[in-house]
Order: structure tokens, then C-alpha cells, then sequence
């Protein structure tokens, strides 16, 4: 299992870099891929970006309900203009729970394992995840974005 790495930590304020297609069809990205899967499922995480593990990379994995996705270099291409606010917590910053506002929903873009382009458009909490996770790649915390009252 990999070691989560905890806010304040300068690897979680990083803006990662993408992964070439040859990275993306090598055995180290894979075998990475494996450990987040297995790091996330024993935290009871929904979701894990390469920074929180250490690599500044722009790599996530997500546990949806029916699977575990591997998005590389993620991009969201499309915005709904709705948002709504729910409570979020990270394994980067243990035993914090803020509110935070989010699209409704997103359509991003991305590479699967075989380096293929993917698009999927989610919506309520898969979409939540995937904002709070492309934060990461970019340097940015939950804790940044939460509603002051
Ligand atoms: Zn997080």
C-alpha cells in the first residue's frame, strides 16, 4: 500500500505534469495504478490523484459505483452553469469536513490505459469527485475552495 501524503506537504501544491503516451503504456504507470486502486479501497477513499501518493503527475483514480476509473491527463471540457454545495473531506487532510460548491456536473476528457481519448459526462457525486481530484492535479485543496459562513 502506498503512503497518502498529508497536507501541508509542497507535492500537494505542485501543478503535475501530463504523462506521455509512452509513460501511459508502460508497466511502472500501470503497477501505480494497481497500488492507488488498492491504496484508495483500504482508506475508504472515492477518489485519489498521483499527488496525494507522492507523483506529480496528472493521474487519478476513482471509485465510481460500479468501477474503479483511471483517468490520465483529465480535462474538463464542459461546465454546467448550476452549482451545489455538499460537504467534502480529503485523505490529504484527515478529519476535516467543509462544505464546498461544485458544477452540478461535468463532461471531461481524458486517456484510459490503452492511451485512447475517452469523454464521459458526469453528473451529481461522481462530478463532485472528479472536480475535488483535477483540483489536486493542479495544486488546489478543498480547503481553499470551502464556504466561509
Ligand atoms: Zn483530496
Amino acid at each position: 500500500m502506498l503512503k497518502i501524503i498529508t497536507h501541508p506537504n509542497s507535492i500537494l501544491r505542485q501543478t503535475a505534469r501530463e504523462l506521455t503516451s509512452e509513460e501511459i503504456l508502460s508497466q511502472k504507470i500501470k503497477k501505480l495504478i494497481e497500488e492507488m486502486t488498492e491504496t484508495m479501497l483500504k482508506n475508504n477513499g472515492i477518489g485519489l490523484a498521483a499527488p496525494q501518493v507522492g507523483q506529480s503527475i496528472r493521474l487519478i483514480a476513482i471509485n465510481s459505483e460500479k468501477e474503479i476509473i483511471a483517468f490520465i491527463n483529465p480535462k474538463i471540457i464542459k461546465k454546467s452553469w448550476r452549482k451545489n454545495i455538499e460537504e467534502e473531506g480529503c485523505l490529504s487532510i484527515p478529519g476535516v469536513f467543509l462544505p464546498v460548491k461544485r458544477h452540478n456536473s461535468v463532461t471531461m476528457e481524458f486517456l484510459n490505459l490503452a492511451g485512447e481519448k475517452q469523454i464521459l459526462k458526469a453528473k451529481n457525486l461522481l462530478a463532485r469527485v472528479l472536480q475535488h481530484e483535477i483540483d489536486h492535479l493542479d495544486g488546489i485543496l478543498f480547503i481553499d475552495k470551502a464556504e466561509k459562513n
